[in-house]
């Protein structure tokens, strides 16, 4: 049960509930108090692929936070001496009422906030390709089978700590030719969903990283390209596909807005751009919400 105090305490219940009601009308967040810290979540109703902000203020050590039954690591923020994580839904994450868990080290009661994911339509993109590119031969599919599962083991293998701070930024300003989350309809059959949103980019244009974190992944695939995924730690990765050069090695930590290649278009493209896209553990998220809500982190 959530417990209040301060000052939704204070008037009778009638107040209590209109003025509960204005403020969840008229602000894209809900705070709370809870028994030992101050809540926010920005928005606490969110679409499916989309992603929210969680504050802590007064927390005595790094708050413990449940969601989809996922640990999210908490960053501390000096600047507003707070605590900051993000909860997402998967662009498959079924439409409904979920509960996030916070936890307490001082008793063994959680407090459960309610947030509702809603269904969201993404659109539909048709996009035509030559058929080599669609119909895989043999070898080809052996290849993107493995190139698959590499990618998959980076994800199940997240470094432990949080890396990244503050807000999150473009790893390039071009303008969103093909949006996050779309339905994919290729040469007229339904392909998975774009994962990741498509930003005009000439061949050549910097590409900068998104937040800290360490290069997991420098490949050249048979979809993606030239390739580059980057763990932000606590089960937060981006990935920068279709690139025309690398300039990082795996292993390597990079700064945020540090140049980690440039933009092209390798692997299966109809035109140059580049394919950013986030992974919030495990889930697809559109990495511009999570741009966006990260601001006032800055
Ligand atoms: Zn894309």
């Amino acid at each position: 049960m959530i417990k209040t105090n301060g000052p939704l305490r204070r008037g009778n219940a009638q107040y209590l509930l209109l003025a509960t009601l204005l403020f969840l009308l008229l602000s894209p967040g809900v705070a709370y108090s809870l028994r030992t810290v101050d809540i926010t979540i920005t928005p606490c109703t969110f679409g499916q692929g989309e992603v929210s902000l969680v504050t802590l203020k007064q927390a005595a050590g790094e708050p413990q936070l449940i969601w989809l039954r996922k640990r999210i690591p908490m960053v501390y923020n000096k600047k507003y001496e707070l605590w900051a994580g993000f909860i997402g839904a998967d662009l498959t994450t079924d439409p409904g009422r979920y509960k996030l868990q916070v936890n307490y080290t001082n008793t063994a009661e959680p407090d459960f906030i309610p947030i509702t994911v809603r269904p969201k339509d993404h659109g539909i993109r048709r996009i035509k390709l030559r058929k080599e590119m669609v119909e895989l031969d043999r070898d080809t599919l052996q290849r993107v089978l493995r190139e698959i599962s590499t990618v998959k083991q980076v994800f199940m293998t997240p470094s432990e700590g949080p890396l990244w701070s503050g807000s999150w930024t473009r790893p390039l300003p071009g303008t969103i030719v093909s949006p996050f989350g779309c339905k994919n309809i290729i040469n007229d059959m339904e392909r998975s969903p774009h994962s990741g949103v498509d930003l005009k980019a000439a061949v050549g244009t910097p590409v900068k990283a998104t937040n800290r974190g360490l290069v997991a992944l420098v490949a050249e695939h048979f979809f993606s390209g030239k390739s580059i995924v980057i763990d932000h730690g606590g089960g937060i990765f981006s990935m920068y596909f279709h690139l025309s050069h690398i300039s990082v090695r795996v292993g390597e930590l990079v700064e945020k807005g540090d140049p980690i290649g440039l933009s092209g278009c390798s692997g299966r493209v109809t035109g140059p751009h580049l394919h950013f896209g986030i992974r919030l553990n495990g889930r697809r998220i559109n990495p511009l919400t999570l741009i966006e809500i990260s601001k006032t982190l800055e």
